[in-house]
């Protein structure tokens, strides 16, 4: 069975411009910002402006435009925190870790001998956010 896009989920609020969000990259296809309770700092989303809950649900040319951006992001991130490695995550249906349901990719820094953070649902310092955005918006 398909399920419905529900449009008044937090990133359809964002690409909306109704919520704000700590912009990194943005074309016309995919919009890239701060996770608001980041696992690492560095951690930055990947969405596609075209809606879509799953990478089960996408189109296939929306999602190409997808894994592409992430890459580029991935590689921004990495050359910005200068990190050791990049864990990217996708998770899909609640019952897969979704939470938000619009696709997102998690691109997470990673440092040798250092463990990811759980998630602590503890929102980020915002000027430490936007600091980091700059840094990976200098080199994207
Ligand atoms: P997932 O759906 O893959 O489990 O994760 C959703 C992610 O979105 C979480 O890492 C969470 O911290 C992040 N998030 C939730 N609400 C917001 C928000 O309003 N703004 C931003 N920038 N990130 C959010």
């Amino acid at each position: 069975m398909t399920v419905a896009y529900d449009n008044q989920n937090i990133f359809a609020r964002i690409l909306r411009g109704e919520l704000p969000c700590t912009k990194v990259y943005e074309d016309d296809d995919i919009l890239a910002f701060m996770d608001i309770m980041p696992r690492a700092d560095g951690h930055t989303l990947v969405i596609p402006k075209m809606p879509a809950r799953t990478l089960i649900d996408i189109q296939p040319e929306t999602l190409s435009k997808l894994i592409l951006a992430t890459q580029k992001i991935a590689k921004a991130v990495k050359i910005a925190m200068r990190a050791d490695g990049i864990t990217v995550h996708q998770f899909n249906e609640s019952a897969g870790g979704q939470v938000v349901p619009h696709i997102h990719f998690h691109v997470i820094p990673r440092f040798e001998d250092v463990e990811l953070k759980g998630h602590t649902g503890k929102m980020a310092d915002a000027a430490i956010l936007a600091e980091l955005a700059e840094r990976i918006k200098a080199v994207v």
